[in-house]
């Protein structure tokens, strides 16, 4: 049995922290399914489709830090205590400091069909698409 002592009565993240984002209302974030806004290409406002696209990148399946790479390699195979490998994952016992991401939305022109990012993600719990 593994204990944290003195680390439980540590908060999952500082009070400021989460006072800055109770005041900001709820952490979960309402994005409409389109807008209208401005479009550089056809140089007019125009209504927009919105895409909730994931943040981060994925982690590849064969690099360097990869599980399925590891077990290609030997480890976490067999029977009996293997030390890291006989844990569970970091996240599930580790306690995260950041609770929320940035949005990252992309805008769709309906006119003319070209794409282009937001400028600039708002911290979010979760996305909710109407
Ligand atoms: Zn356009």
């Amino acid at each position: 049995m593994v204990s944290f002592g003195c680390n439980e009565k540590i908060p999952p993240f500082s009070a400021s922290r989460r006072a800055r984002e109770k005041s900001r209302g709820s952490l979960a974030m309402k994005i409409p399914k389109t807008t209208k806004r401005y479009c550089p290409y056809c140089k007019a406002k125009t209504k927009q489709k919105i895409k909730l696209v994931s943040t981060g990148a994925k982690r590849g399946a064969l690099k360097r830090g990869s599980k399925q790479r590891a077990r290609l390699r030997g480890k976490n195979r067999g029977i009996g205590n293997l030390g890291k490998w006989s844990k569970p994952a970091q996240s599930k016992f580790k306690r995260k400091s950041k609770t929320t991401k940035k949005t990252n939305i992309m805008y769709t022109c309906e006119k003319c069909g070209k794409s282009r990012y937001q400028k600039k993600g708002q911290r979010a719990g979760k996305q909710i698409q109407e």
